[in-house]
């Protein structure tokens, strides 16, 4: 067995996007000798491709705005099964967590008086999303990143040691928790470039991961969304939060094939984009559903007069949730009136003039230019639903992050659950990257020094078991069953292929049945996936490694699905169309089989996760009054309405 190098810190940060690296922060500030580890370069992760904009109740463009009013939204958008304590923290916390950005050098694009401007987006009543251009993530990240290095060169002048209290790992990957007893005690990883093996151990660890699109054929999600940190809780003992909600965003490029999924943000449609079919028909105004009616406009010209006048016109059909768009375009595309590759058209041109398009939108006439050889400014974009975001992750206790039953972790950003409820709508992820990062930096630290005296130790056995775990897909070919080793990439492509046709965007029984067995298929195969060469750099190794979690989250994904008998949010089912009430209060929970955390000792035809019904926290009397009563009789359970 090889040497595995050890090293101490006080929190781990698995993940450099917004949630970790405002994590690293928080918990450096309060004290704590912090290490960030991330699969990708530094400054790469999957928050610097955030395009539209940072949601936070800041009343610059409307002065109605309030925390208030976000929190409504944020509800409204989840379909009510949000973790309500975690939205409201969301709403009252954003605003503060813009305006420290800013005083971290972040520039956002300014209003004419001045001040932080402010974008409309789909679900949100007011102008909200803080933006820079569309590469809001970008200018996120470099101001973090650029935060660190401060409190880098801060630690140099006092302990002559930029890293010596705040170090980054990059391009090195997690495979596994470390556990004393039922406590966290460190990280297992290796470096993707030699291959090398090392351990982290800490008393407290905040996974920051992001999400799990990759797992899915047509997503928007880069490389490394392969739902690592999902599948790390649930080996550590910690369950998964209603994994069924799975935000297909309306827009993602349709053409050509190579860069199908790619996103088309929503600030096209935020900024006066809309949809047309075939026949040249803003087909949206036939989509509005009963809840969402009173807010919507229903004609063209009160549509585009909302643009100029929002007070005294409902806002465009196109900016509904996510989840509705996206339907819409499915259903539009099966009716026959889609565009020629299978989407539909997302039109500006004849909207604004070619120079404001250039300005608003500079990632977007780039994106379509020089992938699709389309210019925006002179014709309508083709756009179909693609895999964007997860709403289920980590079960978290709302005001401090931790995950739930394993002390001493802890999970921010798109890998934990329960703030955005069965939908997310857009510019609320960064907001919820920077408000529950920060918590989490800030209680993983207190953690840690509670235990500063007594920090659970690093058990070798362990570690040796984690090293033959990510050791094995070089010796798959020896292990029998028919003595052929399994290709990583084709048990990859048709891992995505199965979660896109039967668990995708429409969900039906039959065929989610039919993904499980798929799984249960691709799984006992996934134990023979066998890699040659070494293990310097090598990305068969890698991906034979990250399909152990996609497996994981896949089957998640599927169980849960099947089990909810309702249509809500990211979760349509042909068979059970319809949102329903007694379903409002009921979370599902994803736990691993086998409770000591092994995978080799479950049977993998059987299936790898236990699903059980939990009933949600009644939602605060004082939150409940901030909706109309007839809103809320379209939403709570029975007997939530009779309480
Ligand atoms: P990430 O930024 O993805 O960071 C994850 C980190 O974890 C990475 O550093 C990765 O290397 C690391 N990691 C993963 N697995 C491991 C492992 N096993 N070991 C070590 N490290 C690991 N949201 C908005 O609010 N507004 C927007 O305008 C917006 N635009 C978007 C545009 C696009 C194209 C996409 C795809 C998403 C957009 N989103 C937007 C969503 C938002 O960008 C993400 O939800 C958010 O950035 C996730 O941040 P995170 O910190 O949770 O994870």
């Amino acid at each position: 067995m090889s040497v595995v190098d050890r090293q101490e810190w006080d929190v781990v940060v698995v993940g450099a996007g917004g949630a970790g690296l405002r994590a690293a922060i928080e918990a450096r500030e309060r004290g704590a000798r912090t290490a960030v580890i991330c699969k990708s370069l530094f400054g790469k992760a999957h928050t610097v491709m955030a395009e539209g904009g940072i949601a936070a109740a800041m009343a610059n463009a409307n002065e109605h705005d309030t925390w208030q009013v976000h929190f409504r939204d944020t509800m409204r958008g989840g379909k009510f099964l949000n973790q309500w304590r975690m939205a409201e923290l969301h709403a009252q916390e954003a605003p503060d967590r813009v305006w420290e950005l800013e005083t971290w050098g972040a520039l956002f694009d300014r209003t004419k008086d001045g001040r932080i401007s402010q974008r409309n987006f789909g679900g949100h009543e007011y102008p909200r999303l803080a933006h820079v251009g569309d590469r809001t993530g970008l200018e996120l990240i470099r101001t973090l990143q650029q935060k660190i290095v401060a409190l880098q060169q801060e630690d140099f002048r006092e302990t002559g040691d930029y890293e010596s209290r705040l170090k980054v790992f990059q391009e090195c990957t997690v495979t596994r928790v470390l556990k004393d007893g039922g406590r966290v005690c460190g990280v297992f990883a290796y470096e993707r470039e030699s291959g090398r093996f090392f351990v982290l151990e800490a008393p407290a660890v905040v996974l920051a991961t992001g999400g799990i699109g990759k797992s899915f054929k047509v997503t928007s999600n880069s490389w490394e969304y392969t739902g690592d940190g999902h599948a790390l809780a649930l080996l550590a003992g910690a369950p998964l939060l209603n994994m069924e909600f799975v935000q297909f965003h309306p827009t993602g490029m349709v053409w050509p094939p190579s860069v199908k999924g790619i996103l088309v943000t929503e600030s096209v449609r935020g900024d006066g984009g809309v949809l047309r079919n075939s026949d040249g028909k803003r087909f949206m105004f036939d989509y509005v559903p009963d809840v969402f009616k009173e807010k919507y406009a229903e004609s063209e010209d009160e549509a585009d007069r909302w643009y100029e006048d929002p007070e005294n016109n409902r806002r465009p059909p196109e900016l509904l949730p996510r989840d509705e768009v996206a339907r819409a375009i499915n259903a539009e595309v099966k009716a026959g009136r889609g565009s020629p590759h299978g989407g539909v058209f997302l039109d500006v041109s004849t909207r604004m003039p070619a120079e404001v398009i250039r300005r608003r939108l500079p990632s977007m006439y780039h994106q379509f230019k020089e992938l699709a050889d389309v210019d925006i400014t002179a014709e309508a974009m083709e756009v179909g639903p693609t895999c964007h975001y997860v709403m289920g992750g980590v079960a978290v206790e709302s005001d401090t992050a931790a995950a739930r039953g394993v002390p001493g972790l802890y999970a921010a950003g798109e890998v934990a659950g329960g703030m955005h409820g069965s939908n997310r709508l857009g510019g609320n992820s960064l907001s919820d990257l920077l408000v529950f990062g920060r918590r989490a930096g800030w209680h993983a630290a207190e953690y840690a020094q509670s235990l500063a005296y007594e920090r659970p130790p690093v058990d070798d056995a362990q570690v040796n078991t984690a090293a033959a775990e990510a050791l094995r897909p070089f010796s798959a070919e020896t292990e029998g069953e028919g003595g052929t080793p399994e290709n990583p990439y084709t048990l990859h492509q048709e891992l995505q292929q199965a979660m896109n046709d039967l668990v995708g965007i429409i969900r039906r029984e039959g065929e989610m049945e039919r993904a499980l067995h798929k799984l249960a298929e691709l799984r006992a195969r996934a134990r023979r996936a066998g890699v040659e060469g070494h293990r310097q750099f090598n990305p068969g190794w890698h991906l034979a490694l990250d399909l152990r979690n996609m497996l994981l989250v896949s089957e998640c994904v599927a169980r849960a699905a099947l089990e909810r008998t309702e249509s809500r949010g990211g979760h349509t089912r042909e068979d059970h169309p319809a949102m329903d009430r007694a379903w409002r209060n009921v979370n599902l929970l994803c736990a691993l089989a086998d409770p000591t955390g092994g995978l080799a000792a479950t049977d993998p035809a059987r299936g790898q996760i236990r699903l059980t019904r939990e009933t949600t926290d009644p939602v605060r009397p004082d939150l409940l009054a901030l909706f109309e009563k007839e809103e809320l009789v379209k939403y709570l359970a029975e007997e939530e309405l009779y309480e």
